[in-house]
């Protein structure tokens, strides 16, 4: 005889709702058909009358006295409506990331706050100045009148009349009934103002009716053409920046809302708050929301509603606005889709591109995926070695709108300068590229990409960076007890700090560090009259933090900015004609397998800031390592080639996307007991692929952070070109451990790529 199997069962699908599920038994009739998301009907309450309901979980374990389970009676056959959606992309989320069903659905469904949504009060002078003045002296001369007239003053001495109620109300001591008394007299006005405004807006700025080109009318056509034809699939737009990719999203959404459907937008965080949002604004009107992240989560909600509500046609915003509730979404559009900003930094660590392949094909919507520099894996399911589920149609833009060129690129190796005694960051090159810009009153960027520092050890001489013998990434400086050591963070491989180089006997090595305000300094001893400004998380702190500098720059308040990935993206500086990339090798030399995709984007990315008006620019690409692929296909700007290389190098080493890669890492407060079963998983793990010389087995190893919060680490990683093999291992795994160990002295994550 099989084995009963049960079903968690909720009646209203909203997050409060996740602790009341029932538990009904699945008949064998229905075993197959029942999934989680699967919308049942269920015999309910002490009459049993019948309602429907949403399965959120299956297991073969009753949770109370099986004589008193009740039975599901039966499947609900119709399509899927939002909610349902919603839930079964949670399920997706839940297998794909390995978090709880309940963490998934808190990511994907809207939250009603309880929280009031903040409102920022103003004080508005309702009279003329003249008058007030009058009021005032006479308030002054009264009795007990020292607040109105306090507040009048404070109100007649501001610049137009208005002022922060908050601000005033505490910085002046005045009360609620004075407010109201000046209210009532009509000398006062408290207004209340969402905290949210939409972006500023310039749409004086665009040509009202852009005609398509013939290339990006060819590209509207044809995936119109095919959605009219009830085709749905991924469509990658590879195209340069300033190609006039957005132009082609909005051709097609176009189409799309003619049709009835509705719309989401990716695009990247900072261009919300700058200019991309204004330009769907101009075209869409009214249809248009646009969710940010520093909105409150009670004024998200209200945007969700008014796209469940079929307010709106289109919603632009982060990651997040993937879960707007549309009944009828037809299209979801990702910009610059490699993007790390798409990836989530919390659980579920989900990828908005994967999630949106999921929820499209849920949906029977298409995905419009579009970049300069496309991530390996979305190119890679363009290629024809792609095997798997979810292949891309790739398009390519590769003519620049306008009359802007693409900017000369020039490398100055870092090590030459070295030898010719230049013993600053700044190459002799850059300098006087500085120079003749500032002479010439024109502005400069200068980049430099710290995110990917990560403390790896190199010769200033010749460039050498110290690399894992088994891993081909650069070890990370440790301080151990007493002595300081390298460490390979995947394999665990450790060796010795080292003080000459290997390669040229130099004994300038060292860790590479430079931060942006170390550069600020050095340009304004070098350049003391040029006006400087920085842009890093230290100096934009605050709601429009980066749109203050941002907007200062443009305004050419300043000659050089200088700053982190935040100043390369998407931004068009027409003054712009020089950008220097003052260490292209800091990411290059990331511990990641990803260390020369990120590098050949952020090159590309950054050169295409320079001459986007109608003077040609100038890129200073600074590195060590001038004839690495990822550096000499970026000063060709040829993604082509990049591509090829790096997906050789990727097949070579069993990385993703050819290859997918899982680590398991297991933690405890007894390092013996971690050891244990990480020791134990590995055994197991080999013995899964016994005989399948397709997987890799690497470690297990001591994690690189080893001990963290008293609780010691171990990871191992299993290499594996057929994701559904480490899918099912992973299952098992957990499922393994659950049985044999004790839950509460060991934790252990799982992850996938
Ligand atoms: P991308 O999204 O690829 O960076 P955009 O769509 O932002 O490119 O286009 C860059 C600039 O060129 C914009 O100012 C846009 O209005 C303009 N542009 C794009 N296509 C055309 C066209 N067919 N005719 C005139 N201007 C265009
Ligand atoms: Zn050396
Ligand atoms: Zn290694």
């Amino acid at each position: 005889m099989t084995k009963d199997i049960y079903a968690d069962v909720i009646v209203n699908i909203s997050v409060d709702s996740l602790d009341k599920a029932y538990q009904y038994k699945i008949p064998d009739g229905i075993r197959e058909k029942v999934k989680v998301g699967q919308a049942v009907m269920i015999p309910f309450g002490v009459s049993d009358r019948m309602i429907k309901g949403y399965v959120i979980r299956i297991s073969d374990k009753p949770e109370y006295d099986v004589s008193r389970i009740k039975s599901i009676s039966g499947l609900c056959k119709k399509t899927l409506d939002t909610s349902e959606r919603m839930l079964q992309l949670a399920a997706f989320m839940k297998n794909r990331y390995q978090c709880t069903m309940n963490e998934a659905i808190k990511t994907v469904m809207p939250v009603k706050s309880k929280v009031k949504t903040v409102k920022k009060k103003s004080v508005v002078l309702k009279l003329d100045k003249e008058k007030a003045r009058a009021v005032f002296l006479e308030l002054n001369s009264k009795k007990n009148a020292a607040a109105r007239a306090r507040l009048l003053k404070c109100l007649i001495d501001s610049e137009n009349g208005i002022l922060d109620y908050n601000y005033i109300k505490n910085e002046e001591n005045i009360g609620p009934s004075t407010f109201n008394s000046l209210e009532r007299d009509g000398i006062i006005a408290v207004e209340a103002e969402d905290v949210f405004r939409n972006p500023k807006m310039d749409y004086g700025s665009w040509g009202r009716n852009v005609i398509l080109n013939e290339k990006q009318q060819e590209i509207a056509d044809d995936i119109t053409g095919e959605y009219e034809k009830g085709i749905r699939r991924e469509y990658l737009i590879h195209g340069i920046t300033g190609s006039g990719k957005t132009e082609v999203y909005m051709a097609v959404m176009e189409k799309v809302i003619g049709l009835g459907y509705q719309v989401i937008v990716l695009i990247p965080e900072i261009a919300l708050t700058y200019q991309t949002s204004g330009r769907f604004y101009k075209r869409f009107g009214g249809r248009v929301s646009i969710l940010n992240s520093k909105m409150s989560a009670g004024e998200r909600y209200d945007q969700y509603m008014r796209a469940k509500n079929g307010d709106v046609d289109v919603i632009i915003g982060p990651r997040s606005a993937l879960f707007a509730p549309f009944e009828r979404l037809g299209l979801i559009i990702i910009d610059e889709e490699h993007e790390s900003g798409y990836v989530s930094e919390t659980i579920p660590r989900y990828s908005a591109v994967c999630v949106a392949g999921e929820l499209a094909r849920l949906s029977g919507a298409s995905l419009i995926l579009g970049s300069a520099t496309p991530s390996i894996e979305t190119y890679y399911r363009t290629s024809e070695d792609y095997k798997g589920d979810k292949p891309v149609k790739l398009y390519r833009l590769d003519i620049r709108g306008g009359n802007s060129r693409l900017p000369n690129i020039h490398v100055a190796d870092m090590r030459e300068e070295f030898k010719n005694k230049n013993y600053s960051i700044i190459s002799t090159g850059l300098r006087d590229a500085i120079g003749d810009r500032l002479r010439k009153n024109e502005q400069v960027m200068l980049f430099l990409n710290r995110r990917g520092f990560s403390g790896f050890i190199s010769c200033r001489n010749c460039g050498e960076v110290v690399k894992c013998p088994h891993c081909d990434v650069s070890l990370t400086l440790h301080y151990g007890h007493n002595r300081k050591k390298l460490v390979c963070h995947y394999c665990g491989y450790e060796r010795d700090m080292v003080t000459t180089c290997e390669k040229c006997g130099s004994k300038y090595i060292g860790t590479f560090g430079t931060g942006t305000q170390k550069i600020e300094s050095m340009v304004k001893e070098m350049f003391p009259e040029a006006r400087v400004l920085r842009m890093d998380a230290d100096t934009t702190t605050g709601k429009d933090g980066y749109v203050n500098v941002l907007e200062s720059f443009g305004a050419h308040e300043a000659d050089i900015l200088i700053g982190t990935q935040m100043i390369i993206k998407g931004h068009d500086f027409p003054l712009v004609t020089l950008v220097g990339i003052v260490a292209a090798d800091m990411t290059l030399n990331m511990s990641d397998y990803r260390a020369a995709e990120r590098t050949f984007q952020t090159l590309v990315q950054a050169a295409g800031r320079a001459g986007r008006g109608n003077r040609p620019g100038d890129v200073y690409i600074q590195t060590y390592n001038p004839d690495h692929y990822a550096v000499t296909a970026s000063v060709k700007q040829d993604y082509g080639e990049f591509f090829n290389k790096e997906i050789n190098y990727r097949r070579l080493l069993s990385y993703p996307p050819v290859s997918r890669i899982m680590s398991i890492m297991t933690a405890s407060s007894k390092e013996a007991y971690a050891k244990k079963i990480i020791d134990d998983v590995a055994r197991n793990t080999l013995l899964y692929f016994k005989g399948n010389d397709a997987a890799k087995v690497i470690g297990p190893a001591p994690h690189f952070l080893a001990k963290i919060c008293d609780s010691y680490r171990f990871v191992l990683y299993v290499k594996c070109e057929d994701d559904k093999l480490l899918y099912r291992l992973r299952d098992m795994i957990v499922e393994y451990l659950d049985v044999m160990y004790e839950k509460k002295r060991f934790d252990v994550w799982i992850d996938v790529d």
